[in-house]
């Protein structure tokens, strides 16, 4: 049996728990290299102890005593900070699991990707916002991006063996979100509390937020758009409440392969996981007859202006996916603590889209980070939030 290397930024996360309960599995399959948080630094050190990890890394350095205080009496190395951060994700691994949420992850990420580790990556904002500089560094590096998001690991597993040249059509389910069915009144004063229960899927806070106003969605549109490269035209988004088919992919002969399972994160990341080969997941068959019925439907874009902005910001290219990733972040954080509306999310993106539509397009990571820094600073003067 070989032993894997595995890294996990963003360990105390949703996706980052969904990853070590599977690891959990097979404990000695895996040699657990690096994980790391934010601030979260009890939970970190409790997991580093239980997957005897060789680093734990708290970014916000703030929390490097705690850390530390947790992890005395013990093998692990405890370290604090963007640069530990970043070093801990260059350690040798086989397999760097991102998902770290939001642009804060690109770094990390970046250094992981250029020291040739296969990639998992969760961590959509950061491949919205570097995008093509992402996608030299993986080529750079001869490596593979292997994409966890459900929608993309479907359209992955639908694409193997397949030639892109033979796509007519790319399509990305949508579950809609909580408020799905609900009317422009209602959205006007949706809470953070209805925003994150999301109906089919346990997750963070900000995706969860982003799925509530499709944002989620047109960052996996930029998203898929960077993996696989057949052109914004022939991508399109269809809402499937039920979260059952995670996407599909058309032929040129009229065939199109879909990629149907339960609505467990473990399923993707298992794909990833094992890949090219397939593991065991502790979730039980899917059970058609028991669903009944699976519906589709058109998106609504002017309840849900989120996607047409995305893939406006696509189009235009250049700084515009980094522009719009940051002043959503901005905004999702500012609607998270009470600050904002529901609909002002999409608003201020808008804004600062508008506003912003001379910015040069990023051509290295230190580009994209300055890019981010700036439309953080717009976002949050439209907000009046400085
Ligand atoms: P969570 O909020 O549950 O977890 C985020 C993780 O990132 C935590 O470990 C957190 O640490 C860490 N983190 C937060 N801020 C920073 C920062 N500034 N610097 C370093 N680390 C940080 O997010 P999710 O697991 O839900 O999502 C992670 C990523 O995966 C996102 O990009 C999301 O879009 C994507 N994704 C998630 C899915 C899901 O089902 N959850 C599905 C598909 C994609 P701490 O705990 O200390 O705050």
């Amino acid at each position: 049996m070989t032993v894997r290397r595995i890294s996990i930024l963003g360990a105390t996360g949703s996706v980052g728990s969904s990853t070590l309960d599977l690891i959990r599995q097979d404990r000695d399959r895996w040699q657990v290299v690096a994980l790391t948080a934010n601030c979260q630094a009890q939970e970190l050190a409790r997991l580093a102890r239980e997957f005897s990890a060789e680093v734990a890394v708290v970014a916000d350095e703030a929390h490097l005593p705690e850390l530390r205080g947790a992890l005395n009496g013990t093998p692990v190395t405890a370290a604090g900070g963007a640069a530990a951060l970043t070093e801990a994700a260059a350690r040798p691994a086989d397999i760097t699991v991102a998902a770290i949420v939001g642009c804060a992850g690109l770094a990390p990420t970046m250094a992981a990707i250029e020291q040739g580790q296969v990639v998992a990556l969760a961590n959509k904002e950061a491949l919205v916002s570097a995008g093509d500089v992402m996608m030299a560094a993986v080529e750079r590096a001869g490596t593979v991006l292997l994409p966890v998001d459900s929608e993309h690991n479907a359209i992955f597993q639908c694409l193997a063996g397949n030639d892109l040249a033979h796509v007519r059509s790319i399509t990305l389910t949508a579950s809609g979100g909580p408020f799905r069915d609900w009317s422009a009144a209602q959205l006007a004063v949706a809470t953070p509390a209805q925003a994150v229960r999301h109906p089919n899927w346990a997750m963070g806070a900000k995706i969860s937020v982003d799925s509530a106003t499709m944002f989620n969605k047109g960052l996996e549109l930029i998203e898929a758009w960077h993996l696989f490269p057949v052109g914004l035209d022939r991508l399109r988004i269809i809402v499937h409440p039920q979260s059952v088919v995670h996407s599909m992919v058309e032929y040129r002969d009229g065939s199109t392969l879909a990629q149907l399972g339960p609505s467990d994160m473990r399923v993707p990341i298992a794909s990833c996981l094992a890949w090219p080969g397939r593991m065991d997941t502790p979730l039980p068959p899917l059970d058609l007859a028991a669903l009944g019925e699976l519906t589709f439907r058109a998106p609504d874009e002017v309840r849900f202006p989120a996607t047409r902005l995305c893939r406006e910001a696509a189009e235009a290219g250049g700084a515009m996916p980094a522009l719009l990733n940051a002043a959503n972040e901005v905004a999702v954080a500012a609607f998270l603590a009470g600050q904002i509306s529901f609909t002002r999310i999409a608003d201020t993106v808008a804004q600062v889209l508008d506003v912003s539509n001379d910015a040069a397009p990023p051509r290295s990571l230190d580009d994209v980070l300055w890019i981010d820094r700036a439309a953080r600073q717009r976002a949050q003067s439209v907000l009046e939030l400085v």
